[in-house]
């Protein structure tokens, strides 16, 4: 497995790919990988000839106050040991002014879906993961490519710039992968404290029991909002951000909740120094 880290190589391997007739499978990150990650990689794997695992901190989405870009944990060695161990063929891990020349000056906006939710505290950070997905579906022009359904907005955002700008490319939504305990992996879960961390599987569990609920009859999205964040105010260490009931496809919140699988409960928790985000299909 290649660690490449130039402009020039990335699109040489890509050349020498395409000329071979391999398809290729994109899996983006910001390193710091976890069985959240793996799964994203194994599907990748088993769905392409080669396979690009990017692994880049992307300072563009960390501009909104208050970011976490200097803390966010990383590890490139131990990486390329974990895509090594799922048969990545490449990691992609190019140093910030490789990809953002100074002066730049060129973004990617996505309208309606990124307004809501995470999109609400974080104004530029749909901008930033637009702006760079497209990018590296620029340079590695993959035939597919995988993204974890844990970030439902992004998710979206990510299959409406796909539609909307006529990128050739196969958007893959990976099941979210949790802890035993329930907690979504995430890289920012290092940020949690013993007292913190032994909490945090509550927001699972209030999420299971508003799926609960919704299968019982209830269907008032407002209902199911609130209960999630009477829950959460039980425990002190939780600050809830936002507790919304929305369509999967265009995240714009609904009011009753069809039961379908077309919506979701997505919610923001504050824990301590970590921003955790989880959802679960209604
Ligand atoms: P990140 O490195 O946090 O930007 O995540 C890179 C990709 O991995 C994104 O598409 C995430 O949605 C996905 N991902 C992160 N954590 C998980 C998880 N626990 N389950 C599934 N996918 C995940």
């Amino acid at each position: 497995m290649k660690v490449i880290e130039t402009l020039d190589e990335i699109r040489a391997q890509v050349r020498e790919w395409k000329k071979e007739g391999r398809s290729i499978g994109l899996v983006p990150t910001m390193g710091y990988l976890h069985e959240g990650h793996g799964s994203l990689i194994q599907q990748a794997v088993a769905q392409n000839a080669r396979v690009v695992v990017s692994d880049f901190v992307n300072p563009m989405q960390f501009s909104s106050p208050g970011e976490d870009l200097e803390e966010y944990p990383r590890d490139l060695e131990q990486d390329t040991a974990f895509c090594e161990q799922l048969g990545a063929d490449v990691i992609f891990h190019p140093a910030p002014e490789v990809m953002y020349p100074h002066p730049f000056l060129t973004y990617v906006d996505v309208d309606q879906v990124t307004e809501g939710l995470c999109g609400a505290s974080r104004p530029d950070m749909f901008r930033g993961v637009c702006t760079v997905i497209s990018k590296l579906f620029h340079l590695i022009t993959p035939d597919r490519a995988y993204f974890g359904k844990k970030d439902a907005q992004q998710l979206a955002v990510i299959r409406k710039m796909t539609e909307d700008l006529n990128f050739d490319v196969e958007i893959i939504g990976v099941a979210i992968v949790r802890e035993q305990d329930g907690l979504a992996k995430s890289s920012r879960n290092t940020y949690l404290t013993q007292e913190e961390r032994n909490v945090a599987p509550m927001i699972y569990q209030v999420l299971k029991a508003a799926k609960k609920a919704v299968e019982q009859g209830q269907t008032d999205a407002a209902v199911l909002s609130s209960a999630f964040m009477d829950a959460m105010a039980e425990e002190p260490l939780f600050d809830p951000e936002y507790a919304e009931i929305v369509d999967q496809q265009t995240m714009q919140p609904v009011k009753r909740v069809k039961g379908d699988g077309s919506c979701l409960m997505a919610v923001a928790v504050r824990l301590g120094k970590a921003r955790l985000i989880d959802n679960i299909e209604l």
